[in-house]
């Protein structure tokens, strides 16, 4: 329906009754809060192959009318046919033309080093951050995160150094209540955006869970041993249960064929989920390759294979920082130094400069 179109309009009521009257068909709304607009939009559900488009084009309210060629029918774009949407989260605008950089911890580990961290980011002027608090960790006697506890001082940093979005995975659905309540015991500092691992990328109760909350975004993690298309319908879960606010991260698959690297770099996806979803698209560079080794030009694997996403037009970085990394608890191997981060996001802005060059080529 055309932006203005309000939920009790009479033509949005004759729409669904028309949807209906086709045999079989039965219809969902769904009230699509994006950055600028918002739109309200009908789901004709059941044997739809017969149901003409024309009679709901001549509605003077109906903006378009799309059929759905893939099962993920509310993130993709249909052949072209749907726009992409952003969205506003604690004053920070998500979207396919948008860019930002969430540097940060893997793990929690102490005050000092989120206070050191936070405080770093906030002289390059970063006001996105990740810090994990739940980790999701091969071995059951490794460290697991400091969990709930962690929450109301991570918060306090976060806001007191002007964070905005902090990026936290969940791995339980009982992680999204006691993250919401830290936040509203602590005041709202800042914000959280709910990471699914991609350990969790087809744990659909989760999914449910973190879509049927509308306040916190989800950055979902593509599945790391599963098709893309796999990973696609998996993240519908999120947002058929009610949450748009999504953005889909390449995070590299299982596979020794991308040995010396952590995961098979698959960055090449950026522009492939662009075209498919209307969601904004996140790399993480650090679980990718998993660690420091360097080219012969000097330049770390993790700069290279993050200006491959960025080049291709990513939306979002999310790499692992440390201040002292081999006192980290989880994943210090792939942590770029504080002191590394000021080259990493000027090196990050000269491919996203390269990027907005190539697109505006293209007109
Ligand atoms: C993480 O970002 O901390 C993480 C565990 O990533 P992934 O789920 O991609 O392995
Ligand atoms: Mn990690």
């Amino acid at each position: 329906m055309k932006a203005d179109v309000a939920a009790d309009s009479p033509d949005l009521r004759r729409v669904i009754a028309l949807a209906e009257s086709y045999p079989g068909i039965s219809t969902q709304l769904h009230r699509i809060q994006g950055a600028t607009r918002s739109v309200t939009e009908v789901y004709l559900l059941g044997p739809t192959g017969v149901v003409p488009s024309a009679p709901f084009e001549e509605f003077e309210s109906v903006e378009k009318v799309v059929r759905v060629t893939q099962s993920f029918r509310a993130i993709g774009r249909h052949d072209g046919g749907l726009e992409a949407v952003g969205f506003q989260y604690n004053g920070v605008h998500i979207s396919q033309d948008t860019f930002h950089v969430f540097a940060g911890l893997c793990a929690v580990d102490n005050r000092e080093h989120v206070e050191t961290t936070f405080a770093t980011l906030k002289e390059l002027g970063i006001a996105t951050t990740r810090a994990g608090a739940y980790k999701p960790r091969s071995s059951p006697y490794d460290f697991q995160g400091l969990g709930a506890a962690c929450l109301p001082w991570v918060f306090e940093l976060a806001g007191k150094h002007g964070i905005r979005i902090v990026a936290m995975e969940v791995t339980h659905e009982d992680h999204i209540g006691e993250i919401l309540r830290a936040l509203e015991a602590t005041g709202r500092p800042t914000g959280v955006m709910l990471q699914i691992g991609t350990r969790n990328a087809q744990n659909f109760e989760l999914l449910k869970a973190v879509g049927q909350q509308t306040e916190l975004p989800v950055l979902f993690k593509r599945g790391m041993g599963i098709t893309l298309e796999e990973s696609l319908n998996a993240c519908e879960y999120v947002a058929s249960s009610g949450n748009r606010k999504i953005v889909f991260c390449l995070r590299g698959m299982k596979t020794n064929l991308g040995d010396p690297h952590r995961n098979f770099v698959d960055f090449a996806h950026v522009p492939v989920v662009k075209r498919l979803t209307r969601l904004p698209v996140g790399v993480d560079p650090s679980h990718s390759v998993g660690r420091r080794t360097a080219g012969p030009d000097g330049l770390l694997d993790i700069f290279h294979v993050t200006a491959q996403g960025v080049i291709a037009g990513a939306n979002m970085v999310l790499v692992d920082v440390h201040p002292r990394p081999e006192r980290a608890l989880c994943d210090g191997p792939q942590a770029l130094l504080l002191e590394e981060l000021p080259a990493f996001v000027e090196d990050v802005a000269i491919v996203r400069q390269a990027y907005e060059q190539r697109r505006q080529r293209r007109g």
